[in-house]
């Protein structure tokens, strides 16, 4: 079992693996980076009074509340973008280029981060409207009422993404070719799924990634394969990941995730009902901003949830990386193409480090490393060889 995945894992040139991990490494410290930044953004803000002065501006434009909460917000988002705005290319675009994994020009990439500025603009905008609404009439107890209203909200974006916002970047369609789609379809009846249409997303506009997904609940759940899998992939490979992707899709993960931010969210909206009153209380009068109904102090908000996530990194990996393990076995059962399923995790170390330690793996992994996951598929291989019929060979370096 050893001896094949470390045979697998030495079919990859030693500068392309080099490669990869540099990219990924890169990875943890634009995290690091990234929040020091955004921090460093926040404290400026309320420091400076440049939110105060903000709020007091958009006082004079309208004496409704909730008015002034939204003019206050598009105005902190434009401000943020912009300062932003050079990391942002250097990560998003330059590095991504810089490592073969783009595809765009400048001016198609701009567009992207344009729209989603402006879903951003929208979507924030309501949810602080809303936040600051639920805030000053519940008083004491609002981060309990802000919780459950976070939740409502995250599970409506999850409902409408599929349908409202990721055909704002890319074009989807149903899969035609037979000769992949059939097996496919064969493998969810199979499971019990009701398929009947897989998706295909051009993601080749953006990026050169393998990759694909299960999306939404309720009526807009959808298996969604991108079109560089397609291009890049055999048929054996794909049927792999569409095992894996069905393994989401009858564990429930997405109905899991939902709960699992349900516990973030109150314990991140305790954490920040603490932090917003500690530090109001310690310098509220130097900001110009005392109370937490008061949106001038919306920066330390941010802040405050980016120490959260930030600290929480290893737990939010952790958590989808089981559910994404737990996916690849169902997968390994569904598809069995355990020799497809190593081709395809080699091909994910394209911009996935294939060999971490296990801390490592821990604490930076949102997807098991391709050396657990080949480990998982030739343990299965090993496993279910004694029940083959005599003779059987399966594919693979030998
Ligand atoms: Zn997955």
């Amino acid at each position: 079992m050893k001896a094949a995945t470390d045979a697998y894992l030495a079919t990859v040139p030693p500068d392309k693996k080099a490669r990869s991990d540099a990219y990924f490494e890169g990875g943890y410290w634009l995290q690091l980076w990234d929040f020091l930044f955004a921090a460093a953004v926040a404290i400026l803000l309320v420091q400076s009074r440049i939110s105060a002065r903000i709020r007091d501006w958009a006082v004079r434009i309208s004496s409704w509340r909730g008015v002034q909460d939204l003019l206050y917000f598009i105005v902190f988002l434009m401000i943020t973008t912009v300062i932003q705005f050079p990391l942002v290319v250097y990560e998003g675009y330059i590095r991504e280029h810089k490592y073969g994994l783009a595809t765009q020009t400048f001016g198609p990439w701009m567009r992207d981060q344009l729209v989603s500025l402006a879903v951003g603009a929208i979507l924030g905008g309501i949810a602080v409207m809303g936040m600051y609404w639920v805030v000053r009439r519940l008083g004491k107890n609002w981060w309990v009422w802000g919780a459950a209203a976070s939740i409502v909200f995250q599970a409506s974006i999850v409902l409408i993404a599929p349908v409202y916002i990721a055909p704002l970047f890319n074009t989807f369609n149903k899969l035609q070719d037979p000769k992949i789609k059939d097996p496919i379809l064969s493998m969810a009846r199979a499971h019990g799924i009701p398929a009947t249409e897989v998706y295909e997303v051009d993601a080749s506009r953006q990026s050169t990634r393998v990759s694909a997904y299960v999306t939404g609940f309720l009526g807009t759940q959808r298996i969604v394969l991108n079109d560089n899998l397609l291009k890049r992939c055999t048929p054996e490979e794909i049927q792999s990941v569409m095992g894996h992707e069905m393994g989401h899709y009858v564990l429930h993960h997405v109905y899991k995730d939902l709960l699992f931010f349900c516990v973030l969210a109150v314990v991140g909206f305790a954490f920040l009902n603490w932090g917003m009153r500690w530090s109001l209380a310690r310098w509220g009068e130097r900001w110009g901003t005392h109370e937490i109904t008061d949106v001038a102090a919306l920066p330390l908000a941010v802040l405050l949830f980016a120490i959260f996530f930030l600290v929480l990194t290893p737990v939010t990996n952790s958590w989808i990386r089981m559910q994404e393990y737990e996916a690849d076995i169902f997968g390994l059962d569904a598809a069995r193409q355990p020799d497809g399923e190593a081709l395809v995790d080699l091909k994910l170390g394209d911009y996935r480090k294939l060999d971490p330690s296990p801390i490592e793996e821990m604490i930076f992994f949102d997807h098991p490393s391709g050396r657990t996951r080949i480990t998982a598929a030739m343990r299965w291989k090993a496993e279910n060889m004694a029940v083959l019929p005599p003779g059987t060979r399966l594919g693979g370096p030998q």
